[in-house]
């Protein structure tokens, strides 16, 4: 074994070997991959192994567009060919308009990557696989691409390619131990002896947590049993004279796939089981749990419904293996929260289709710092403080009982709620509050008209449409309440805070006392990072002068990570976070600063407190820090307060609300509005894959700024016409919002992608956002969008459709 390295990949599965190959391809060829038995003998060695191009998202189809191009590469590599069987076909089955619905919009966004899947009723389900019946089917979704591979000889063709780049590959030496130095470098012990390097990558599988332990970090990460059989022949196959399409079956949870002349069958099964929760036998390897087909009958009844065939054949082979799942179902493949040179790709679900891709993306951030998608989706550092084991376990088990059943446009599952609350949670709750969660935060969505009030999870305008429309009105004509939790909140201190914040953002941002500003962080490739607002808050009794760092509530260790770690050596830069300990309460609308005035004693007049002012002071005598900006655009005071005094603030602005008819709102009133403002949301339209012009922000840049991350870059970039433009859009259509990532259609042709989309009550107008080719940007071009399979006419129009002018927000 060599004494040095660059990177280091730990874990030998499909994970570990393609971030290998990949590292390689990217540049990197002084690496190494290790692993305590040989490859692929953890839950790789056993997998269905099928293929798919199907994804929630578009980075999820890009990705997985990435491994099928690379696995038919090797496919038809004449020295080492790996068996794939690709474009078998595949359908994903539905049996409610909703789950059409939900297909109809996958199909809209895939097209945006390149990717054609088709919208099919239940006869052509039938014509393309004959074996099942169309009993209680309405459709599916047929994925041309998919197919299955095999696992090992994948595996072995990555670390192949991979050595034949310069790379290196040791077996049967398990890491035992792991020691960070204060260069951030790492010495990775093993039991063959020790190996320095740059870099770690956590790709253990489900020992991933093992290896964490080593660097003191628990990954939310859970392994549940899974199970599948492959049948004896089935004559029906050997007649049909063509492979069998593979069939993903939401409504009785399996999945199946041809294998020699048979059947392969996966199974999801309500009574579900976690695995290796206290621990895993160091035995275990090239090892499967026990059969238990007796827990697999209630969906067993559904596949055996389905494909009657089924009833007539033997059971040859059943697998039992552990298989992995996060909090959200999507895998960690990025930075490790809260370490320095540390990695992981690891919680993979569908790994074997999705590896390929997700080791390209881990390749890119680690050499470059950034991937070509925006991975925001595959971030490790989405989930923070409230991830542990119990509620991974919990979020994994209701994740498993719904693998195939996707999650509806505002639909939060019932499993592992509550985990971030404040004082005011149940108060709300009991006042007909609705929750949607953000971070594991509960947020109000919107107050219920009635107790028993249910909303349909539809991708078309909900039942809830009437009452945020209510609620807008409340904010436009008098003044609304809203409780704003679990946004970040950093505070900055140190004699350098304000040259570091400088650095950090592409803008000027106010460095006057008193005063709040906007700004966007970038990427060294000049896209952008994150949106923050700085408020300078002067020395009080309350502490030194302070800089407040806000930004979206998931953002906590994201962009935690990233200025701590552009403190310079010798800056004297302090970053604490304030994001669990403080709630902000929102009050907006006209009638706002009388509620204000008339429960705090400072000067709340226009020239005493203008809008972008910060101010520390008691609400009641609750200690507050007031800010005047606004999302909503009205006017609006963002009251920041320590959850300590939470209640008592809010029951003094309740109690002195009265008086002006003040009534609560939610985040959906939010968003209706923000529509109107042309206000983006963080990783919604803000984007790693698109630079500040690109995305409509120009006069937050200042290029004459002595220097800040991303300059030289952003500079080059600037030189240059952008590529894509954000656009604001009206949408001809009174039932359905466009939902991020439809596809905008010119003559048939996509031109750009939705990024955000809603109802603005206020100007009465179905509105989205969309990144378009540039040369279609212009305001009254008019556009096509597919809208759950609809051809619906829209227009781009002036980025701000309300109040344009800021006359309310400045009032
Ligand atoms: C029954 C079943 C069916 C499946 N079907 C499909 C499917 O059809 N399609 C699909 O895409 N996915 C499927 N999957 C999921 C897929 O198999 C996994 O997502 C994938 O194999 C995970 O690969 P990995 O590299 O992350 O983990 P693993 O394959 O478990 O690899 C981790 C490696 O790390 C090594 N390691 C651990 N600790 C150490 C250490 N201390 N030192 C050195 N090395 C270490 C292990 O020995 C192991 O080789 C299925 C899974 C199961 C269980």
């Amino acid at each position: 074994m060599k004494a040095h390295t660059r990177v280091v990949v730990i874990g030998g599965g499909i994970a570990g070997c393609s971030t290998l190959y990949h590292l390689t391809k990217e540049g990197w060829t002084d690496v190494v991959l290790i692993e305590r038995n040989e490859l692929t003998s953890g839950t790789t060695w056993h997998s269905a192994a099928q293929v798919t191009n199907f994804g929630m998202n578009q980075t999820m189809v890009g990705l997985k567009s990435h491994s099928i191009k690379l696995y038919k590469e090797l496919r038809d590599d004449v020295d080492y060919p790996v068996s794939y069987r690709h474009g078998d076909g595949g359908i994903r089955l539905a049996n409610t308009e909703a789950q059409m619905d939900g297909y109809r919009h996958f199909a809209s966004m895939a097209r945006g990557m390149g990717v054609e899947f088709e919208v099919i009723d239940a006869a052509e389900c039938a014509r393309r696989h004959p074996l099942i019946s169309t009993d209680n089917l309405l459709g599916g979704l047929w994925d041309g691409n998919d197919g299955d591979i095999d696992p090992a000889s994948l595996c072995q063709a990555l670390a192949r390619r991979a050595r034949n780049a310069g790379a290196e590959v040791y077996r049967n030496t398990p890491v035992i131990g792991l020691t960070q130095h204060k260069d951030d470098s790492w010495t990775v012990h093993t039991e063959h002896g020790d190996i320095s390097c740059e870099i770690v990558v956590n790709a253990c599988g489900y020992r991933v947590n093992e290896v964490g332990a080593m660097m003191n970090v628990h990954h939310p990460v859970m392994s549940m049993e899974h199970q599948y059989f492959v049948t004896e022949d089935i004559p029906a196959i050997v007649e049909a004279g063509h492979r069998m399409p593979l069939i993903r079956c939401p409504i009785s949870d399996y999945y199946c796939r041809q294998e020699k002349n048979g059947l392969l069958i996966g199974f999801y099964e309500q009574g579900c089981k976690t695995w290796g929760m206290d621990g895993i036998d160091p035995h275990f390897v090239n090892a499967l749990c026990p059969d238990d087909l007796d827990r697999i009958t209630d969906v067993l009844e559904g596949a055996f419904a389905r494909m009657p065939a089924l009833t007539d054949v033997g059971i040859k082979t059943v697998v039992n293996g552990p298989i992995t799942y996060t909090i959200d179902g999507a895998p960690l493949v990025g930075p490790i929260p809260g370490k320095r040179n540390a990695f992981c790709i690891t919680g993979l679900r569908a790994g074997l289709g999705e590896g390929g891709g997700h080791g390209w993306m881990l390749a890119q951030q680690i050499v470059h710092g950034e991937a070509c998608y925006d991975t925001w989706c595959i971030d490790p550092r989405r989930f923070t403080g409230h991830a542990n084991v119990e509620l991974t376990a919990l979020k994994a088990i209701e994740d498993y009982q719904n693998e195939f059943r996707f999650h509806f446009p505002n639909e939060h599952r019932p499993a592992g709620r509550m985990a971030k609350t404040t004082p005011l949670t149940p108060i709300l709750a009991a006042q007909g509050a609705a929750f949607t969660v953000v971070n594991g935060w509960e947020r109000m969505e919107f107050i219920k008209p009635s107790p028993d009030f249910h909303v349909t999870h539809s991708f078309h305008f909900d039942e809830s449409f009437p009452v945020v429309a209510e609620e807008v009105a409340a904010v436009q004509n008098g003044v609304g309440l809203t409780e704003v939790n679990g946004f970040n909140r950093f505070e900055i201190t140190g004699s350098d805070a304000g040259s570091f914040i400088d650095r950090m953002f592409c803008g000027r941002i106010t460095a006057e006392a008193g005063r709040v500003g906007l700004g966007y962080l970038l990427n060294r490739h000049g896209r952008l990072k994150g949106e923050a607002t700085i408020a300078n808050l002067p020395a009080s009794d309350r502490g030194p002068v302070r800089m407040w760092y806000g930004s979206a509530a998931a953002s906590e260790y994201h962009d935690m990570d990233w200025l701590t770690k552009h403190i310079g050596a010798d800056e004297d830069v302090t970053i604490k976070s304030l994001t669990n300990d403080m709630t902000i309460l929102v009050i907006a609308g006209p009638k706002a600063r009388d509620v204000l005035q008339s429960v705090s004693r400072a000067d709340w007049s226009k020239a005493g407190f203008p809008w972008l002012s910060v101010r520390e002071c008691f609400i009641g005598f609750a200690p507050a820090t007031v800010m005047a900006v606004s999302f909503s655009g009205e006017m609006a005071y963002e009251i920041h307060v320590p959850n300590a005094s939470l209640y008592a603030a809010y029951t003094a602005l309740r109690e002195a609300g009265e008086a002006h008819g003040m009534t609560l709102f939610g985040a959906h009133a939010i968003d209706s509005m923000r529509m109107e403002k042309g206000y983006l949301h963080w990783k919604g339209d803000i984007l790693s894959e698109f630079d500040p012009f690109e995305t409509g922000l120009d006069r937050f840049v200042h290029l004459e700024k002595a220097d800040f991350i991303g300059k030289a870059a952003l500079t080059l970039r600037a030189k240059t016409a952008p590529k894509k433009r954000l656009v604001t859009i009206q949408v001809d259509s009174e039932t359905t919002p466009a939902r991020p990532g439809a596809s905008v259609m010119l003559d048939g042709t996509v031109v750009g992608t939705v990024s955000s989309g809603g109802y603005g009550h206020r100007v009465k107008m179905n509105l989205a956002y969309a990144f378009v080719d540039a040369a279609v940007a212009a305001q009254g071009q008019e556009f096509a969008i597919d809208i759950l399979g609809l051809i619906v006419p829209a227009r781009v129009v002036a980025k701000v459709q309300y109040d344009a002018a800021n006359l309310r927000v400045r009032a």
